[in-house]
């Protein structure tokens, strides 16, 4: 506890402003580069959440009851302020989950303030429509806001995640209350001030840091919050599913993955290759979509091995501060015991490290890229989510092989194909069981395009115009005309 005394406290932010934890408790946020303390976060409890939520329920006939173009100028306003302010999220969210500055810099900020900004548009956008039924009566729809809305977010893509749930919710006139990973709190308590800056009314968004087990659950089981949105993994998820029961919350859930890049030998060897090792290195191999398995027709199978190897051996593993750093460390001491062992679990089940397969250092959580060749389909590696920078390669004989193996995973989240061979790559894109599937390239999203999968991946589609589906709720009126 002394520890603490030292420290930067950040507190909760509700109903505008920043508010002690009841408790009186904070967690140490910890670097995950140094191991270093960074600040003293507050621990929200049950009693927090409510007092969160009744600020999102009063604040819903403020937000709700604002013409819809005004709330999509205070959003506009929010992703200029978000903009002008990038270059100090970047510096959080670096720190805070041990990325790369370079990454955060390239991928999570432009995409923060992309979407913010696609949804801002979207604000006097959400119609109804008028739908001819009899010729007595007017009968048309009308798309009305979810109401408040409980967002739990994971700690890989802290603000990024976060924004693909905060933007939509907002658009379409609801309120909401945050809870960020328990590792990762800063960015969005910091996007929230800057919310607030633009305009948004108190209330409107909220943040309760804490545990997931307390503050996590207590927004699960509140029976004042109408939607859950929840990115992480599937145990969670699955309890997650069960508590919103209780008021038959509505829930979106965007799970884990164990995705399959499936190369052919007549693809462009060099380019899958990379690719693929970006797929499963970028993010410290910390993403739902990483593409964690390489399949590989077994004529290319040697030399895709050979130069997945030779990519490995480019990457820098290093501080995220760095600029030449293209890989950071894994976010958590929990995080590398679980890479750790299941590179021992790899190797017990007899495939072969060809590069990597231990820690690096003592200080800090960085874990050398691993790549594993003479991996079956059936083993552990290959079937279940590691979320660290461990690559499983295995050989398959034609594309009914292939496919057999890419989806017999419990998971369906993201695939990828590479083939020169254009009837098979579309085969193989109606085959794979994904809801994302990329054709001889890895990894893109956009806001503009659904994403979420099926399975142990979760349901529901985050990003687009399915997103606002996440949100409203239709409401049919009928009236009378023939008096
Ligand atoms: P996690 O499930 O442990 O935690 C996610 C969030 O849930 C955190 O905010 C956590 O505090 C909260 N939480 C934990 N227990 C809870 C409970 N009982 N009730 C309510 N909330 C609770 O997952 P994680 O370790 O933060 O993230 C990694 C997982 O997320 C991986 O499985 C990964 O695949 C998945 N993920 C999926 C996507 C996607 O888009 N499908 C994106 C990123 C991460």
């Amino acid at each position: 506890m002394n520890r603490q005394t030292d420290l930067q406290h950040i507190e909760l932010f509700i109903d505008g402003r920043h508010v002690k934890p009841s408790s009186g408790e904070y967690s140490v946020d910890i670097d995950p580069a140094t191991e270093e303390p960074i600040a003293a976060v507050a621990l929200g409890s049950k009693a927090d959440v409510d007092v969160a939520v009744k600020a999102a329920r009063a604040a819903l006939k403020v937000w709700g009851g604002m013409r819809a173009a005004d709330r999509g100028r205070i959003l506009q306003r929010a992703a200029d302020l978000i903009e002008e302010h990038s270059e100090e999220l970047i510096q959080i969210e670096s720190r805070d989950a041990g990325k790369p500055l370079g990454g955060v810099r390239r991928q999570d900020m432009p995409a923060v303030i992309d979407t913010i900004r696609y949804y801002a548009g979207w604000c006097d956008k959400i119609t109804g429509s008028v739908v001819p039924t009899r010729p007595d009566a007017l009968t048309y729809t009308v798309r009305e806001p979810v109401g408040v809305v409980g967002a739990i977010i994971p700690w890989n893509f802290p603000m990024m995640i976060g924004m693909w749930k905060i933007a939509p919710a907002l658009a379409c006139g609801c309120t909401v209350v945050v809870k960020p990973a328990e590792l990762t709190p800063l960015s969005m308590l910091r996007i929230a001030e800057l919310l607030v800056e633009a305009g948004l009314p108190p209330g409107v968004f909220n943040v309760v840091t804490g545990k997931g087990s307390v503050v996590g659950e207590a927004l699960v089981q509140h029976p004042d919050v109408n939607k859950v949105t929840f990115t992480g993994s599937p145990n969670v998820g699955r309890g997650i599913l069960q508590g919103a029961a209780s008021n038959f919350k509505r829930v979106t859930l965007e799970l884990g993955g164990k995705s399959a890049n499936v190369i052919f030998a007549d693809a462009n060897l060099d380019r899958a290759a990379r690719s693929a090792a970006s797929g499963i290195f970028f993010n410290a191999g910390q993403v739902c979509s990483a593409g964690s398995r390489v399949l590989v027709e077994r004529s290319a199978y040697d030399e895709v091995v050979d130069r997945l190897v030779a990519r490995a051996k480019t990457i820098k593993v290093g501080s995220p501060e760095a600029p030449d750093t293209t890989m950071g460390p894994v976010v958590s001491a929990n995080q590398l015991k679980t890479v750790l062992n299941y590179i021992d679990i790899g190797r017990s089940e007899g495939a072969s490290a060809v590069i990597g397969g231990a820690r690096i250092g003592k200080k800090g959580y960085y874990v050398q890229p691993t790549i594993f060749a003479k991996v079956a389909h059936e083993m552990r590696i290959s079937q279940e989510e590691i979320f660290g920078p461990v690559l499983s390669v295995i050989p398959f004989d034609d594309e009914q092989d292939a496919l057999r193996m890419a989806n017999g995973t419990a998971y369906s989240l993201a695939a990828g194909v590479w083939s020169a061979d254009i009837g098979r790559v579309h085969r193989m894109a109606a085959g794979l069981k994904a809801g994302t599937v990329w054709i001889n390239t890895y990894g893109y999203t956009d806001v503009r395009l659904p994403w979420g999968g099926s399975g142990e991946s979760g349901f529901g589609r985050e990003h687009g115009e399915a997103a606002l589906e996440n949100f409203t709720e239709p409401k049919s009126v009928w009236m009378a005309i023939d008096q």
